[in-house]
């Protein structure tokens, strides 16, 4: 249960030294949220090594298994993996604790749980509460990536971004100039497992935008 998580009262009381070795005055740009066993992070980390990124996941055994795949990955290659950590926190319940406004320039959510009864829908990850933190938290063109083999989510996801005055949906065909698009499928586990099972897979890719009322 979350009443154990240890989470900072502020984004200027995280202790993000603990995390990057050579974090430097670099802050944290991506944010996997439930980032599950890490395969999109590890995959991410040397393709973007200037960037510090994070992996943030609810439960223990999984965000451990996580933390202990990147010290060994860093033992192995010194000089790789440092940009990339994992913490063990509710995503839902405490994202603005630990980014500022505009901190973010790209979160991943990759097969988020569905959550399929109508009761529980106010349990996904995606929702007009949540995304009003997600857009507080990004910057301007930062950008959110959604996978899911759920064709009802998906839907949901893009509905709801849609419906939303600082997100756009970015177009395919802008979508094929970047880089990060090819490994959402399945570099991650549940990716993985959905390949297997000759899964669909859905993608929508929104851009934050300016605030018109600013
Ligand atoms: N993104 C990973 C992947 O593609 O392999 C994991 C997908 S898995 C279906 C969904 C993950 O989200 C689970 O690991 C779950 O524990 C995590 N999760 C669910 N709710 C969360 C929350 N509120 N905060 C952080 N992680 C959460």
């Amino acid at each position: 249960a979350d009443h154990c998580i240890d989470y900072p009262q502020t984004p200027d009381d995280m202790d993000w030294d603990k995390y990057y070795p050579n974090k430097g005055e670099k802050s944290v740009e991506f944010a996997d949220i439930g980032c599950g066993y890490g395969g999109l992070l590890i995959t991410l980390a040397p393709m973007f090594p200037e960037s510090l990124m994070i992996g943030m996941e609810i439960r223990v055994k999984v965000s451990d298994y996580v933390m202990d795949r990147i010290a060994a990955l860093r033992i192995q290659n010194p000089d790789v993996y440092k940009n990339v950590a994992c913490l063990r926190t509710n995503a839902m319940k405490y994202l603005p604790n630990y980014f500022k406004k505009g901190q973010l320039k790209k979160m991943f959510f990759l097969y988020p749980d569905p959550h399929f009864k109508k009761a529980k829908h106010k349990w996904r990850i995606i929702n007009k509460t949540l995304l009003a933190e997600y857009a507080y938290v990004l910057r301007e063109d930062g950008i959110v990536y959604t996978v899911t083999d759920v064709k009802d989510l998906h839907e949901w996801m893009v509905l709801h971004f849609e419906e939303h005055p600082l997100f756009v949906r970015i177009t395919d065909e802008e979508l094929k100039s970047d880089p990060v698009v090819d490994k959402l499928f399945s570099s991650s586990e549940e990716g993985q497992k959905v390949t297997r099972n000759n899964g669909d897979k859905f993608l929508a890719v929104f851009r934050r935008i300016r605030d018109p009322s600013v």
